[in-house]
Order: structure tokens, then sequence, then C-alpha cells
């Protein structure tokens, strides 16, 4: 069983996900933080959101280190706006959709997988029989990833989220 799970900017499809795989015991890639892990491994060679690299950013996609998807400095603010950045740039789309396609059909997964994140029923999985899109109303996503950014070291006011989520 593949689920994909695609939704707003932090509607809940991550926590979702992680249920479902508890549930359903299956393997789960939140795909968001492999682009994040990318930017942290930038992020640590001297990249900043203002002078990025493009071949460079292709080099270390084709390195990444996999462990940086589970480290808390991927949902700070610097690293959000480079992983932004570079999930804009094709070869890099091509080089994680790789990834992303490999975890969901890994033999490995007995019981199969669930991913989420952007894109991932129309592009990554479109031929995936399980397909979810969350949503949620402004107010309550824009408290999530206020409290996202709290938890991750973060000094953040509640109203630049709540506005930085309207824009989007
Ligand atoms: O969802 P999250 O905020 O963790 O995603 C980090 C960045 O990676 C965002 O800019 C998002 O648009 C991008 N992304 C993407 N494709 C995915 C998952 C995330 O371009 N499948």
């Amino acid at each position: 069983m593949i689920i994909a799970v695609d939704g707003s900017a932090a509607s809940g499809k991550g926590t979702l996900s992680k249920r479902l795989a508890n549930y359903f015991d299956l393997a789960h890639l939140d795909t968001g933080s492999l682009y994040r892990a990318l930017a942290l491994q930038l992020l640590s060679t001297g990249t900043n959101s203002d002078d990025i690299d493009e071949n460079q950013v292709i080099k270390e996609s084709l390195r990444l280190d996999l462990g940086l998807c589970s480290a808390p400095e991927i949902r700070t603010d610097s690293v959000a706006s480079i992983a932004s950045k570079i999930a804009a740039l094709p070869e890099v789309r091509a080089n994680l959709l790789a990834l992303q396609r490999s975890f969901a059909s890994d033999s490995s997964h007995e019981n199969g997988a669930v991913l989420d994140g952007r894109d991932i029923g129309s592009v990554v999985l479109p031929k995936t029989q399980i397909k979810l899109f969350i949503d949620a109303k402004l107010e309550v996503r824009a408290k999530r990833r206020f409290k996202e950014l709290l938890r991750a070291g973060q000094s953040a006011m509640f109203r630049d989220v709540l506005e930085d989520m309207r824009e989007r």
C-alpha cells in the first residue's frame, strides 16, 4: 500500500502521515525534509539564501546526507528560505524525485509507504491509488507553523507568521 499525502503548508499532512504510518505499519517519508536537508547541507558549506550556486546545489543533491532529514535545524527559517529556492531548480527536483520514488518502491518496506509533501500525488506518485489532500484554515496553519518555529529554537511573532502564510 502506497499513500500519497499532499496539502497546503502546515496543514497537518506530516502529522496525519505519521499516524497513518503507525496505524498501517508503513515506512514514512516527509519529502519536504529532503529539500530542507539539502538546504542545511548547503548552509554548512557557507551558502545563504542570497547566494546560491546552482551547480553546487545540483552536486550536493547527488550526495545528499539523508541523516540530515531528522536534524531539528531543518525547521529553521534560514533553512526554509534556501529550501524554497532550491526546490525551484528543475535538476534538483529531478534528483530528489528519484530519491522519493525509490523510497516508495523500496521492497524492504514490507507493508508499503506513506509519503507527504508538495506534488506527491500529481508528480511524484501519480499512479498511486490512495491520494489525500489536506487543508486547514489559515489561522490554524499559521499557529502550527508558529509552534514549529518555536520548537526549532527560533524567535518568531505569530503576526509575522500569519502574514507570511497569507502571502504564500
Ligand atoms: O513542506 P516543507 O515546508 O517542509 O517543504 C520544504 C520546501 O520544499 C518547501 O519550499 C516546499 O515547497 C518544497 N517541497 C517541494 N516538493 C516536495 C516537498 C517540499 O518542492 N515534495
